[in-house]
């Protein structure tokens, strides 16, 4: 097969051949797009997504006021000022990345509608080869690639988590789970029931509430809560004595990061002070008799979840008008009028919204085979969460659960393109992580540590997921703070990077 590397893609017998495939066009493959783009800009590339348009995530949540609960200025790049406040409604989210498609000519590579049903290596011909289902019209097609950047998230859009829950069937009343919320249900002045009380909890709540008749929260145990107005000062000031927006951005990210580090070792350091502090912010605006028990203190640690944010405190401002109820137990089944609670209260109501959460998708449910034999991603051992023993030439983006998904889009991008061009200038068409002589005895584990993050999708999933070492470079650590200076300087001629082929 006879492939070369200039900007464009090329027909390769039946395949389209590109250098650099990247899988799905959420807020990863758009920073991806990007990041190729201005460092390998020899590199061919193209986006395959199933979906007709851009988003992912931002795309696929359509409940009410789905909104991003980290702030924009470390959400958004770093090369694309955010100049709205923090937190961002989906429709903000959406116009954003439109404008990094449009400033920077990457929609036209972008094939939509294009599911990825099968990804194969061939080391005879060092190349990966995608099989894509066009939805629109049901033809197979072939895209052939040298390497494969796999920005396809890390759970299922289709298909939500829905516990098990015994007789649903017999509940009469309309029930959907947040992830699929149709906008043109109708909640006004109906009793509407949140099952969960995660992040999307905290979201849907406030903006039920508005018009709803009365909302209940149905949680099996409380979430850690930060209450903050939606605004950042120091923005806001640079703004008014006249700075540009990219030193804002830059200075800004700075602020939001510094702070979260800070946030982060108290949480460890001192869990009880700063749960008292998150306790004064609720109290600004749930009011100073505002009471925490039982349904607003967690069995765990603070930060071994993501914390939920609240925006100007909008789910206590709901829950101190009287709109909100709390209710802190299991649901043992489902009745014709709602549910039926562990401890043997019916909550009824006219709709119910399971906030339950994911199901973990790794690599987006897609088979991946190498010379043939098929890939089950829990035998490998991961390089720092995007690269696996046994796979070649292939990346995942897996961002940050505690600081910003995208800070780790844009320091992959860095990553990758780095590894691209050590390879042109290495002469190499291979490239594979491998355990090293000092890593043969390391203990062999689950992708994450229980103890330090240990959200339901991942525990759920953790014989699907890849495995880890106990060091540094066999991790995942979640931790931005020690990646920041970690991943910038790897060194792509460690012994950890085996590369084969010359061209
Ligand atoms: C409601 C919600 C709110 C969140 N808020 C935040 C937040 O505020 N801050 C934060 O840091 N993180 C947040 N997250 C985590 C969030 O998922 C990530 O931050 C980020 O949006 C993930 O982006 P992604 O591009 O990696 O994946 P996704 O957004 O999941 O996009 C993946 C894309 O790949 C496509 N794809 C998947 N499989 C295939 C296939 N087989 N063929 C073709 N295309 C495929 C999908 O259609 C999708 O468009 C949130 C998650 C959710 C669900």
């Amino acid at each position: 097969m006879t492939v070369s590397t200039h900007n464009v893609q090329q027909k390769v017998g039946s395949a389209t051949h590109v250098d650099v495939l990247i899988v799905g066009a959420g807020i990863s493959g758009i920073g991806s797009a990007y990041h190729l783009k201005q460092q390998c800009p020899e590199k061919s590339y193209a986006i395959l997504e199933m979906k007709d348009s851009f988003g992912g995530t931002w795309e696929t949540h359509k409940y009410p006021g789905v909104r991003s609960d980290s702030d924009l200025y470390t959400f958004g790049y770093r090369f694309k000022p955010w100049v709205g406040a923090p937190i961002a409604s989906a429709q903000e989210i959406l116009k954003y990345m439109g404008e990094v498609i449009e400033e920077n000519g990457i929609g036209h590579y972008i094939h939509y509608g294009h599911r990825i049903m099968r990804c194969s290596w061939s080391s005879d011909d060092n190349l990966w080869s995608v099989e894509a289902t066009r939805l629109g019209d049901g033809t197979s097609v072939i895209f052939t690639c040298n390497f494969l950047w796999m920005c396809q998230g890390y759970y299922d859009h289709e298909n939500p988590y829905i516990p098990d829950w015994p007789d649903r069937d017999k509940y009469r009343g309309l029930f959907v789970h947040a992830q699929s919320w149709d906008p043109a249900i109708d909640y006004s002045n109906k009793r509407v029931l949140v099952i969960g009380s995660g992040a999307t909890a905290a979201t849907v709540i406030p903006a039920f509430a508005e018009t709803a008749k009365h909302v209940t929260m149905l949680q099996r145990s409380p979430t850690y809560f930060f209450c903050s107005e939606n605004k950042n000062e120091l923005a806001d000031r640079l703004r008014e004595i006249g700075i540009d927006e990219p030193t804002i951005h830059r200075v800004v990210r700075a602020q939001i990061m510094y702070d979260q580090d800070v946030l982060t070792k108290r949480c460890q350091a001192e869990p009880d002070v700063v749960f008292e502090e998150l306790k004064d912010l609720i109290r600004e605006y749930a009011g100073e008799d505002f009471e925490f028990e039982p349904h607003f203190t967690p069995r765990y640690r603070v930060w071994q979840q993501r914390l939920a944010f609240c925006p100007d405190g909008d789910v206590f401002k709901a829950a101190a008008q009287g709109k909100l109820t709390v209710v802190t137990d299991t649901l043992d089944s489902f009745t014709e009028r709602g549910v039926r609670t562990g401890s043997g209260e019916e909550i009824e109501a006219d709709i119910i919204v399971a906030a339950t959460g994911f199901r973990l998708s790794v690599m987006g449910g897609i088979p991946f085979d190498v010379d043939g034999e098929s890939l089950d991603w829990h035998d490998t051992v991961n390089y720092r969460g995007m690269m696996f023993t046994g796979v070649p030439n292939l990346v995942w983006v897996f961002g940050y659960f505690r600081a910003s998904w995208t800070l780790r889009v844009d320091m992959l991008g860095d990553f990758v393109c780095g590894l691209l061009n050590h390879m042109d200038g290495v002469d190499a068409r291979r490239v594979e992580v491998a355990l090293r002589d000092e890593d043969r005895d390391m203990e062999i584990l689950p992708w994450i540590e229980e103890g330090n993050f240990n959200p339901g999708y991942l525990m759920r999933g953790l014989d699907q997921l890849p495995r880890r070492g106990d060091k540094p470079q066999w991790c995942h650590n979640q931790d931005y703070w020690t990646e920041r200076n970690e991943i910038p300087s790897t060194d792509f001629n460690g012994s950890e990077f085996v590369y084969k082929g010359g061209r």
